[in-house]
């Protein structure tokens, strides 16, 4: 029961650090909340300040009041906290001093975070976990609690319940039926009769589905000699562009050079969608709308070659609905990328809208046949109570999810990390 013991390690040193944190936060929540208002009332005059300013402007000019907002928006609550959360991962900031004087609730904070960059940064990560599968949470596994508690020993019934619930959890039947087999193979072995005893089995056995003795690579493949090249392919609507706005953040957070390139050149204003969000997140830009997609992406490396972009993220159309089509376009830009990049694409990344249950399976499928994927990118767990698909697409399609996508905001895309996915539905039941 290695797997198990080894999750139910990491609740309880989450556990703790939550528990330290409500510490934490109850001792210095006045002090804090005393600084925020003085920093609250500082600012507020600028802000005023500023708003006058933008209504006398407005009238004859237009088309720059962006930049300003933004600077305006940083005193809300929230973002305070955003922007002290930034800072802190950031160990040395030396051109900054005259900043840090001006706000002293920052150099506060920082000394407690500081030693904890890392744990913190890892416990920020489990908190999008935590609130993005609340729902799969709240739906799947209170039903599992519930079933436990009805039963007070392991019957057909129960086993025919149970399997409902995966099955409903969207998990994929056949994986269901895989897992069920396991798990009354388990039952008769260990002579288990109590079905609190099973709910640990339950998590383990589902943890095995997914990591199943392969060494699943979550990474993403750089290209060390130029730029890496990352292609996004998936039908419309599941999240193509709004992942690669999140993904081009956590690069440029990382402090890499990136470029998004608009190569979703059919669909009215899919590339000025991607421009803005561009301009958002700080990514260099390069599409043309009515273009041929080839050409744009060719145009568009051939410009982060020039100006020695880290990473070019390609926003592709996918209309799946003439597979041959696309197979050939995507051919097409394939060729491009090899004929301007040594070893070509670095990944191939499918995006599937988890909301679509079997569907999104049926999709990876698809693109499965006619394109070389890499890795898969469900987005809109947090929109559904079905979690489960992430193990159904590892079962059912061999492709590893390489990211999550678990909110709408820029933070909210997570590398997909087994671990934190099971302590994310799983806590409340430990
Ligand atoms: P595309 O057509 O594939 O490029 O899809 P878009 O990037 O335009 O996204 C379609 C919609 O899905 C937008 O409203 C996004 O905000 C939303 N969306 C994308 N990813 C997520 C996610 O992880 N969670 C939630 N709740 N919404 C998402
Ligand atoms: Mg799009």
């Amino acid at each position: 029961m290695g797997l198990f013991s080894k999750i139910k390690n990491m609740f309880k040193s989450y556990k703790e650090d939550e528990q330290e944190e409500i510490k934490q936060e109850e001792s210095s929540e006045e002090e804090i909340e005393a600084k925020e208002e003085e920093i609250k009332e500082e600012i507020q005059v600028p802000e005023e300040v500023e708003s006058e300013v933008e209504i006398i402007s407005d009238e004859p000019a237009f088309g720059d009041e962006e930049p300003e907002e933004k600077e305006v928006n940083i005193p809300k609550d929230e973002e305070i906290e955003k922007v002290e959360l930034e800072e802190d991962t950031e160990p040395i900031k030396e051109e900054k001093p005259e900043v840090k004087k001006e706000e002293p609730v920052k150099k506060e904070k920082r000394g407690f975070f500081h030693k904890k960059d890392k744990k913190e940064e890892e416990r920020k990560s489990v908190k999008v976990y935590e609130k993005g599968l609340s729902k799969s949470r709240e739906g799947f596994v209170s039903k599992l609690a519930n079933l436990t508690n009805k039963y007070k020993k392991v019957t057909d019934e129960y086993f025919e319940e149970l399997e409902e619930i995966l099955i409903m959890a969207d998990i994929g039947v056949n994986t269901v039926m895989d897992f069920m087999d396991r798990l009354r193979d388990r039952v008769k072995k260990e002579n288990i009769t109590d079905p609190s005893e099973l709910k640990e089995i339950i998590v383990d056995e589902l943890f095995i589905i997914y990591v199943n003795d392969e060494v699943l690579s979550n990474k993403i493949n750089f290209n060390e000699n130029g730029p890496t090249v990352i292609l996004f392919i998936g039908v419309n609507g599941v999240g193509k562009t709004t992942t690669i706005a999140k993904l081009a953040h956590k690069f440029i957070d990382d402090g890499k050079k990136v470029l998004l390139v608009g190569a979703d050149t059919f669909r009215a204003g899919a590339v000025e969608q991607l421009k803005e969000w561009a301009q958002r997140v700080n990514a260099g830009f390069y599409g043309k709308e009515e273009s041929d997609p080839a050409s744009v992406v060719y145009d568009g490396i051939e410009l982060a070659k020039k100006e020695k972009y880290d990473v070019v993220l390609v926003d592709t159309a996918g209309r799946l609905q003439n597979k041959v089509n696309l197979m050939k376009e995507l051919e097409k830009i394939n060729k491009v990328i090899e004929g301007l990049i040594d070893g070509g694409c670095s990944e191939t990344l499918l995006v599937i809208d988890a909301t679509t249950g079997q569907n999104g399976v049926s999709q990876a499928k698809a693109f499965k046949e006619i394109s070389n994927i890499t890795g898969i990118v469900l987005t809109k767990l947090d929109g559904t109570a079905k979690g489960g698909i992430v193990l159904a697409i590892k079962e059912e399609v061999g492709i590893p999810v390489k990211y999550i996508g678990l909110g709408e905001t820029k933070d909210d895309l997570q590398v997909f990390d087994i671990e934190k996915y099971i302590y994310g539905l799983f806590k409340d039941m430990m």
